[in-house]
């Protein structure tokens, strides 16, 4: 990738884009059926939802949502990559920041569409630092995780970490480890072992990381005093959407934590808007999340990219469509 970086366009300021996944086995099964339709050369994404009447005829509602782009389940991690993520690493190199959510429902496809990212983008960024014109840079990174409001870190035995405000009135992780990242094994390594650290549950509805929002974040830095941040690329699995919801459920824990993911969703919500509309205020003290990513994606060269992932079978309608209606509503 000799000319990596000359061939890499800035991206855009705030992009929306929606991923289905594909139904699976047991979804088929069940006689469930795929209830999206992609147009991705109009950008569009049609629902189309079962109903009955009060007096039992069916029949079916039709949704359209517009976003930047639309990708189906034929569309891999790779096209994915280059589509949506590639952009983020010329803006780094450009002084910028890049933030990439995913958004979605528990079993949407948020991690598997997340955790390849930063590896794929660490690629990039080493044969762009290989150049002549970009030595004297080094990678930093960092995974840290946000459960009920409080922050862990995932690359130290999940610590737990204390936010606060230094005298600049910046929101700081205090004792973060941040580690330094000379090759793509190593990454691989520490990525991991973040996932490790962060998954005690397994896949399903009760896992417990369908409830916690994972942050990986990768700092390029200067190599030589006084040492300069250039660049931070950050990857955020975000807790599953319908948890923002469990604020009803008897456990009174399980509802401390809904309140709380919802409250950082809805917050994530309201920062990205007032990003899209350069408005002077960002209201990133609406929730932790907001607080402590504030430094990686408010700015005048912060780029973000929003993933809503979908899951297309007709059960998961009703979270499809709150899914659709707040990724609508980021732009
Ligand atoms: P989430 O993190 O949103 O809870 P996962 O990423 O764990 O969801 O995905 C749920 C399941 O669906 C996993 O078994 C995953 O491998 C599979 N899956 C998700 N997206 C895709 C896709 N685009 N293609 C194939 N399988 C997928
Ligand atoms: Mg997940």
């Amino acid at each position: 990738p000799a000319h990596l970086l000359a061939t890499l366009q800035d991206a855009p300021k705030i992009r929306v884009i929606v991923r289905k996944r594909p139904l699976n086995k047991k979804e088929t099964e069940r006689g469930e059926n795929d209830v999206l339709e992609c147009d991705a050369p109009a950008s569009t994404l049609f629902v189309n939802e079962p109903k009955v009447k009060v007096d039992l005829t069916k029949y079916t509602e039709r949704h359209a949502f517009r976003f930047d782009d639309v990708f189906d389940e034929r569309v891999d991690n790779s096209q994915l990559y280059e589509q949506a993520v590639q952009p983020l690493v010329g803006t780094i190199f450009r002084g910028g920041k890049g933030t990439c959510f995913a958004y979605g429902q528990t079993g949407s496809g948020k991690t598997y569409t997340m955790s390849p990212l930063p590896l794929r983008a660490a690629g990039d960024i080493f044969g762009i630092m290989a150049q002549p014109a970009f030595e004297g840079l080094a990678l930093h990174v960092s995974c840290y995780e946000i459960y009920g409001g409080k922050v862990f870190d995932l690359l130290n035995g999940r610590k737990k970490l204390d936010v606060r405000e230094d005298g600049r009135k910046r929101v700081q992780v205090v004792g973060l480890r941040e580690v330094l990242v000379g090759s793509l094994p190593v990454l691989q390594q520490l990525t991991d072992h973040a996932a490790a650290a962060r998954s005690t549950g397994s896949t399903g509805a009760n896992d417990e990381s369908s409830r916690s929002h994972s942050i990986l974040c990768f700092a390029l830095r200067t190599t030589t005093e006084p040492v300069k941040t250039v660049g931070k690329l950050s990857f955020i699995d975000l807790a599953g959407s319908e948890r923002g919801a469990d604020t009803y459920d008897n456990d009174k824990q399980t509802r401390l934590e809904g309140a709380e993911i919802n409250k950082s969703l809805l917050a994530l919500k309201e920062c990205i808007r007032a990003l899209d509309a350069d408005a002077r205020h960002i209201p990133f003290r609406g929730s932790k999340l907001t607080e402590v990513l504030r430094d990686s994606f408010v700015g005048k060269n912060a780029r973000t990219v929003m993933i809503a992932n979908v899951s297309p079978n007709s059960g998961s309608c009703e979270h499809t469509l709150n899914t659709l209606r707040y990724a609508d509503r980021v732009k």
